[in-house]
């Protein structure tokens, strides 16, 4: 007879058992893709030349990142040790975190705003003090000064922030980080290129100001994992320390400056999706849905109590869309991400058809050839 065995699983480390949890919506993406603010259309075709250019020789070197980022640097007007190229702008702020907090720390955050800040500090013994904006979600600069401390390790902005869309001005952030000496400013302009504002010209000016920039957005390359830390040097020696040297694979590697070379792709897609913006947002007003104003490729929109029959509704139709009703002062309100013009169109047919069926009393609605094939939640069809 085997032998009974007790099973002593290892634990983890404390802050990791209370590590707060994150699980993107990702399954099941066959459809308008309006839920992650990626690019709904393609990268640069000169990307896919590179891609198709690898070698199988090449696939079988450890990727090198050094000349990479020496290109990169340039392209952003710094030197290269200023630069880290990292996987995504997730692992940049994981980095970042990592590098700076620890126990009796602060990490300042306006909220809402990206999930991941919350996470990777949530890793870490550091104390988030979350800045919450008030109900125009605009940036809470009054308030975020007035909870800066001696504790505060680093203030992270993203700017344009997400899901708001709002922005903060360059003398908010200039401010920000001459009140908060001890601290870093990180500001995450992974929506740069459809605000048109940023602050790297200030990187290794600012000795305390570190800029995040990703490829997943504008360029098109969310799925080969790009982004960028820009800091000054001193702070940059203790990041690449904790910087695995691999993270950056050789696809991501040989995609990269084909990426950056082909502005003119870059603009026109750019151009697309802000006139999208434009002509999505007369589509919400004259639907009499109210928005935020978006400096991003996303529209947050203010769908009330039935945001998760919304969003439901909407995927049902073809159209994906975010709910972040769970996001702080978010509460009934959906993310829209913007893309061309066409997809625009299909997706304001969407929500106005949405938007006319959660109006109609559920009965009618359930009646209607419209919903004919549909299943309307908590009712179940006999
Ligand atoms: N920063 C912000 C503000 C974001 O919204 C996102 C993605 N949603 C990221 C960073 C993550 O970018 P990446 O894909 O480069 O990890």
């Amino acid at each position: 007879m085997a032998e009974t065995m007790t099973t002593i699983l290892p634990a983890p480390r404390a802050r990791v058992q209370a590590m707060m949890e994150y699980h993107p919506p990702l399954g099941c993406r066959d459809s308008l893709r309006l839920d992650f603010n990626e690019n709904t259309l393609a990268c640069s075709p000169k990307v896919r030349e590179a891609l198709a250019a690898v070698s199988t020789g090449h696939l079988t070197r450890y990727p090198e990142r050094g000349p990479v980022e020496a290109i990169v640097a340039a392209h952003l007007g710094l030197q290269a040790e200023q630069v880290a190229l990292t996987n995504g702008v997730d692992e940049a702020i994981h980095v970042l975190f990592e590098t700076f907090l620890e126990a009796g720390d602060e990490l300042l955050l306006p909220v809402p705003t990206y999930t991941m800040y919350e996470v990777y500090a949530s890793a870490t013994d550091a104390r988030v003090v979350a800045v919450q904006a008030a109900d125009d979600l605009q940036f809470p600069f009054d308030r975020l000064l007035a909870a800066i401390t001696p504790k505060t390790k680093i203030v992270a902005i993203a700017n344009p922030n997400s899901p708001s869309g709002s922005v903060a001005t360059r003398s908010q952030l200039l401010e920000i980080a001459r009140r908060a000496p001890y601290a870093v400013v990180l500001v995450d302009e992974a929506y740069f290129h459809f605000f048109g504002e940023t602050v790297m010209d200030l990187v290794g000016v600012v000795p305390n100001l570190i800029v995040a920039r990703t490829f997943s957005k504008a360029y098109g390359l969310a799925g080969l994992r790009l982004g960028l830390l820009a800091a000054p040097v001193e702070l940059m020696r203790w990041m690449r320390r904790v910087l695995s040297p691999y993270s950056v694979n050789s696809l991501a590697l040989a995609c990269l400056p084909p990426a950056l070379e082909d502005a003119e792709y870059l603009d026109w897609y750019v151009s697309e999706v802000l006139a999208a913006r434009a002509e999505f947002e007369s589509a919400l007003d004259a639907a009499n849905v109210r928005r935020w104003p978006s400096q991003a490729n996303f529209v947050l929109v203010e769908i009330g109590a039935q945001h998760a029959e919304f969003s439901r509704r909407m995927r049902e139709a073809g159209v994906l869309v975010r709910d972040r009703s769970s996001d702080p002062g978010c509460d009934g309100r959906v993310r829209i991400t913007i893309g061309t013009r066409e997809q625009m169109r299909k997706a304001v047919v969407a929500l106005n058809e949405t938007l006319a069926a959660l109006a109609k009393p559920a009965a009618s609605c359930f009646e209607s050839s419209a919903c004919a094939t549909k299943s309307p939640v908590g009712v179940t069809r006999k």
